[in-house]
This record gives structure tokens, C-alpha cells and sequence, in this order.
């Protein structure tokens, strides 16, 4: 059965998560995830309202050049950039253009994408706008398995409007969601835009921070998410929680539209990135993707840490963080078990056939400390 959201009350947080309760009111927290906070509390308008308020100079569904589409959208990038910014310092106002708006030209966008999509990096060219489906397992049509307030995230973030999309680019062999990115069973919804733009509203509305799109992964749903921002009718932080395996026209679509990115940045190499997720150049893609977000909204990056992976995936992820997106938030994360086809095959994946232990967490944390994270606000690590 699909799960929905509840209402959730201020008490009901302070119950199970004072540390959210803190964050909410955290001078420190404020100043370290700047963007995020004031749209949070209604202070900025979020980047879809920017985007929707910057006139578009023609009518893009009726375009039938898809590069000169590309040419229009990346000029009004360079406005988004400015607009953004004086939103930023200044607390500009907006409303919505008149007429069609940068915004539009994503939608346009990304629906030709899905004619041979290229959204993800492996770039399969599956025909999904007739129908045929992805190797993420997705095809035209948007799938939502469960929505709701989720109460275990990160401390600012808490609670979280999640939406659980289906489909995966990623093979991971120790997924914990594996029953939604891996199989397509009966339990999930197919929405419209018009239909996700009312299930953000319904999360808003009755108590949820921000948007969190999840999975499995919200990549291949791009068109749909996209489209839903021109539906939306409250002010709220747009989270992408990701593996960030995207192409880069798909980095554009929504660089201008996330408030907060939430990747996981899972593999120091490519060898375990194929090994552990089948999927092929994991290390280029993702720090690629990283620099691109990086400077267009807050980031938390999560780190799993996983057993025996400590001086081959650990090490490198922290310290190319430090070195290349330093004022993020890092949030290493020590729940690792093994799930999916882990316990099937546990001579195959022995390094990672039981939990981790304790010292190894500890040896994560020395290695952040060293790479210069050393401050700590509500389990999130930031440097200086
Ligand atoms: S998102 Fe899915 S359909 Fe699109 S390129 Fe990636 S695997 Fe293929």
C-alpha cells in the first residue's frame, strides 16, 4: 500500500527528534546552510519561483529545434545567475512571468529528452515518450511509491516531505530500498505533474520543511518533477537526493531549481563504483557533478561508510571533498548492513557481509578530522 503523509505537529518532532527542533532555531546551522534556511522559513522564495518569474523571449513547446532550445535556455542561465543573487542579498521579490518563462524552457526540455533518453550517464537512448523503459526500469510514466514526513534525516532537514520515486540507474548490491529501485512491484502510484505538485503541497502544507525527491533515484523523473514546479502553489526548498550519476544537459535542468543537494558520494574509484553498483566511470561522473552543483544551493554530502572500504573509498571521498567543495556539510553515516543480494552471496561481497565496526567508524572521523572537518553541528561535520 501506498504510504502517504499525516499531518506532523511541531510536539511530534520535539518528541522524536529534539536535535530537529535545535536545528530549526541553530544560529550556526543558519549561517552554514544560508540558502536553504530562508527559504525554509519563507524568508526567499525558492529557485522554481526565480525560474518561473524570468521571461522566456518565445513560446518553447512549439520549438522544433531542439539546439536552439538549448541556446535560449543557457542565456536565461546566465540571468537566472544574476536574479538569483540580488534574490539572495537583497531579498528581491518575484512573480511569475506573464508569459513563458525560463522555467518553461526546462519542461520543453526535458520531454524531448525522454525521446531517446540521455539523462542519466548511461545514456541508454531508451524511447521513453513511446512508452518503451529505461535501464533504470522507468518508462514514460512517473512512479511514486510512497510520499510522507520523514523523520530520520538530517537534523535541518527534519521533518522531510520525502517522495520515494521507483527505478534506478544504479545496481547497488546492498541497496536498502531495493524493493522499489531494483523490482517493480504492484505497490506504487503513476503520477501527473499536476498530481506531485499536489502531493508537495499536501507535504508543505501539513508540516514538512522541504521536498526531498528520493528513490531508487529521482533521475529519471526529471520531466515530471520539472513540470510539477510550474504547478506548485507554496514556497518550498527543493531537495535532490541523489546519486548524481546525471548527464550534464540533465545538471543543467535543474541546477537552477534545487535549493539543497543531497548526494551520496558512495565510492573513492571507479573499480568499486562497478564492482559494488555496476555502474561504469562512478568517480569521474559524480565529482564532475558535484563541482556543478556546488555554489547553486547548499550541499550535504553523505558518506556511507562501508566495511572494509575505508582506505579505498573513505579516504579519497573525504579528502576530494575538502579539497574541492570545502563548505559543505558532510554527514558520514555508520548504519551500513548488508541487504539485497549481500547476504545471497556473502563469499562474493565478503569485505561487506556484515556490519561495520565500531573502530572503522571511529577511523572515518579521524580521517574527516584530519582533512580539516572539525566541526560538528547535530552530527553534521563542517570545516574550520
Ligand atoms: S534515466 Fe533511465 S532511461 Fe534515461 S538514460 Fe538513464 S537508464 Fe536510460
Amino acid at each position: 500500500m501506498v504510504r502517504v503523509a499525516l499531518p506532523v505537529s511541531q510536539s511530534m518532532v520535539y518528541m522524536y527528534r529534539p536535535d530537529a527542533v535545535r536545528a530549526l532555531y541553530s544560529r550556526e546551522l543558519r549561517e552554514r546552510l544560508p540558502w536553504y534556511y530562508s527559504v525554509m522559513n519563507n524568508e526567499r522564495p525558492a529557485k522554481f519561483m526565480i525560474a518561473r518569474s524570468l521571461e522566456a523571449p518565445l513560446n518553447p513547446y512549439e520549438e522544433s529545434d531542439v539546439e536552439e532550445l538549448w541556446r535560449v535556455h543557457d542565456r536565461l542561465m546566465a540571468e537566472f545567475e544574476s536574479l538569483w543573487h540580488e534574490v539572495f542579498h537583497g531579498g528581491e521579490k518575484v512573480e511569475d512571468s506573464g508569459g513563458w518563462s525560463y522555467l518553461d524552457v526546462k519542461i520543453a526540455l526535458a520531454r524531448r529528452m525522454l525521446d531517446k533518453c540521455y539523462l542519466c550517464e548511461w545514456n541508454c537512448g531508451a524511447e521513453r515518450s513511446r512508452g518503451r523503459i529505461g535501464i533504470c526500469r522507468v518508462g514514460k510514466e512517473c512512479i511514486v511509491y510512497s510520499y510522507f514526513h520523514h523523520m530520520g534525516e538530517e537534523a535541518p532537514l527534519v521533518p522531510s516531505g520525502t517522495i520515494f520515486y521507483g527505478g534506478c540507474p544504479f545496481r547497488c548490491v546492498f541497496c536498502q530500498n531495493w524493493e522499489i529501485s531494483q523490482k517493480k512491484d504492484s505497490d506504487y502510484i503513476e503520477v501527473s505533474p499536476r498530481e506531485l505538485a499536489l502531493i508537495q503541497e499536501s507535504l508543505r502544507l501539513t508540516g514538512s520543511r522541504n521536498i526531498n525527491h528520493v528513490g531508487g533515484d529521482p533521475t529519471p523523473h526529471i520531466p515530471a518533477i520539472v513540470e510539477s514546479m510550474k504547478y506548485l502553489k507554496v514556497n518550498v526548498p527543493q531537495i535532490w537526493n541523489s546519486d548524481m550519476h546525471l548527464t550534464i544537459p540533465a545538471m543543467k535542468l535543474i541546477r537552477d531549481l534545487i535549493d539543497l543537494w543531497l548526494p551520496d558520494f558512495k565510492f573513492g574509484n571507479d573499480k568499486c563504483g562497478r564492482r559494488l553498483s555496476l555502474v561504469k566511470d562512478y568517480y569521474r561522473v559524480t565529482t564532475r557533478n558535484l563541482l556543478i552543483a556546488y555554489g547553486h544551493g547548499d550541499m550535504i554530502i553523505r558518506h556511507l561508510v562501508l566495511p572494509g572500504h575505508i582506505g579505498c573509498c573513505t579516504r579519497p571521498v573525504v579528502r576530494w571533498i575538502a579539497r574541492n567543495t570545502p563548505k559543505v556539510a558532510l554527514n558520514l553515516m555508520d548504519q551500513y548492513h548488508p541487504d539485497f543480494l549481500v547476504p545471497k552471496m556473502p563469499d562474493k561481497y565478503r569485505e561487506i557481509a556484515r556490519p561495520l565496526k565500531r573502530r572503522e567508524f571511529e577511523e572515518a572521523l579521524r580521517i574527516a578530522e584530519s582533512e580539516g572537518f572539525t566541526t560538528m553541528i547535530e552530527d553534521l561535520l563542517f570545516t574550520g
